[in-house]
C-alpha cells in the first residue's frame, strides 16, 4: 500500500490565495480590512513562538494585528478590562487568548468574557454549544482545519469509524463534534481508556492529539487507515516531531500528516478564515 503524505503547507498556501483575494475585494469596496488581537501573558516560550507565526500570518494576509504582552503578575481585572474594551473596539473582529495561561489566571472566567462574535479560537461554551447542536458558528482552528485538509485531499469520510486520541477542549473534544458532524462514528479516548490499541486496531480514521512523541505505532493500525498527527513535541536535539511513529506507517496507512508541515499550517490558517469570517457576518462595514 502506497501511504500519501498529505501537505498541509501546500493545502494552507492554495486557501492562503483564497482569503488575499476577499481581502482585496474589501480593499477595493472600500470595506475594514479584519483586526486580530491576540494577548500574551508569561514568558512561554513555544507560546512566544506561535504569536510570532500569528503575527507573521496576519501581515503575509494584510490582516491588522495587534499584541499585548503582559509579565505573568499582571491582575486578571486588568485582562478582563482590555477584553471588555476590546469586545467594543470596531476595528477588532478577533480576540485569541494565546494559551496555556500561567496558573494564578481563571482560564474559564478570561475565556467566557471574550464576546462570542469575536471568539476566533471557537472555545466560548456559547460557539461550542453551537457546534454541539449542528449549528456551527466560530469553530475551534485545529479540528476545522483538518476537516478542510481531508476535504482538499477529496477523502470521504462519511460513515466511517473515526478513532480520537486524545480529549482535550482544543483539540479532541471539538475534533470528535467535527467528525460527527461529518457523518462518521466517533470514538473519543484519553489517558484512562482501556484497551486503546482494540479501538485504535478498528478505526478507518485516527487523530491523535496527545502530545507524546511517536506514541502511535504503524503496527497497532488498521491497513489502509488514515492517520493525522496533531502533536508537537520538541525534542532536547531541537527537532519537532509528532505523536505518530512516522517511519512504521510507511506502506501501513493510506495518508498521513507529517510533523511539522501538516496539522500546524491548517491551524494557522483556519485562525485566519476565522478573523474573515467574523468581520463579513458579525462586524460587517
Ligand atoms: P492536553 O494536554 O490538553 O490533552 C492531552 C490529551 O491526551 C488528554 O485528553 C489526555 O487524556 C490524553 N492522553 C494523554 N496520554 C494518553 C495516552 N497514553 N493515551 C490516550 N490518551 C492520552 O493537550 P492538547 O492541548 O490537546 O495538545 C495535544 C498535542 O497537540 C500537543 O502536542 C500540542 O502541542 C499539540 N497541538 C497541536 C496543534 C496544531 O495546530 N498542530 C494545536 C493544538 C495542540
Amino acid at each position: 500500500m502506497l501511504t500519501r503524505i498529505m501537505n498541509g503547507n501546500k493545502i494552507a498556501l492554495k486557501l492562503e490565495k483564497k482569503i488575499k483575494k476577499k481581502i482585496k475585494i474589501r480593499k477595493k469596496n472600500k470595506k475594514r480590512i479584519p483586526g486580530l488581537a491576540v494577548i500574551i501573558i508569561g514568558n512561554n516560550i513555544s507560546s512566544k513562538i506561535y504569536v510570532k507565526k500569528k503575527k507573521k500570518a496576519c501581515k503575509k494576509l494584510g490582516f491588522i494585528s495587534k499584541i499585548w504582552k503582559f509579565k505573568n503578575n499582571i491582575h486578571e481585572n486588568k485582562i478582563l478590562k482590555l477584553i471588555q474594551n476590546l469586545n467594543y473596539n470596531n476595528t477588532i473582529d478577533g480576540i485569541l487568548i494565546q494559551l496555556p495561561l500561567p496558573n494564578n489566571f481563571n482560564l474559564t472566567k478570561i475565556m467566557n468574557s471574550i464576546l462570542p462574535d469575536k471568539d476566533i479560537d471557537g472555545f466560548h461554551p456559547y460557539n461550542i454549544g453551537c457546534l454541539c447542536q449542528k449549528k456551527p458558528k466560530l469553530r475551534p482552528c485545529t479540528p476545522q482545519g483538518i476537516i478542510k485538509l481531508l476535504k482538499e485531499y477529496k477523502i470521504k469520510i462519511k460513515g466511517m469509524h473515526a478513532v480520537i486520541i486524545g480529549a482535550s477542549n482544543i483539540v479532541g473534544r471539538p475534533m470528535s463534534l467535527e467528525l460527527l458532524l461529518k457523518g462518521c462514528t466517533t470514538t473519543t479516548t484519553h489517558k484512562f481508556t482501556k484497551n486503546l490499541k482494540k479501538h485504535i486496531k478498528n478505526a478507518d480514521i485516527i487523530i491523535i492529539a496527545i502530545g507524546k512523541p511517536k506514541f502511535l505505532k504503524g503496527k497497532w493500525i488498521k491497513k489502509g487507515a488514515i492517520i493525522i498527527d496533531v502533536g508537537i513535541n520538541k525534542l532536547k536535539n531541537g527537532k519537532i516531531i509528532g505523536d505518530v511513529d512516522f517511519k512504521s506507517m510507511k506502506n501501513k496507512a493510506s495518508y498521513i500528516t507529517p510533523v511539522p508541515g501538516g496539522v500546524g499550517p491548517m491551524t494557522v490558517l483556519t485562525l485566519l478564515k476565522n478573523t474573515l469570517k467574523a468581520c463579513e457576518k458579525y462586524h460587517e462595514n
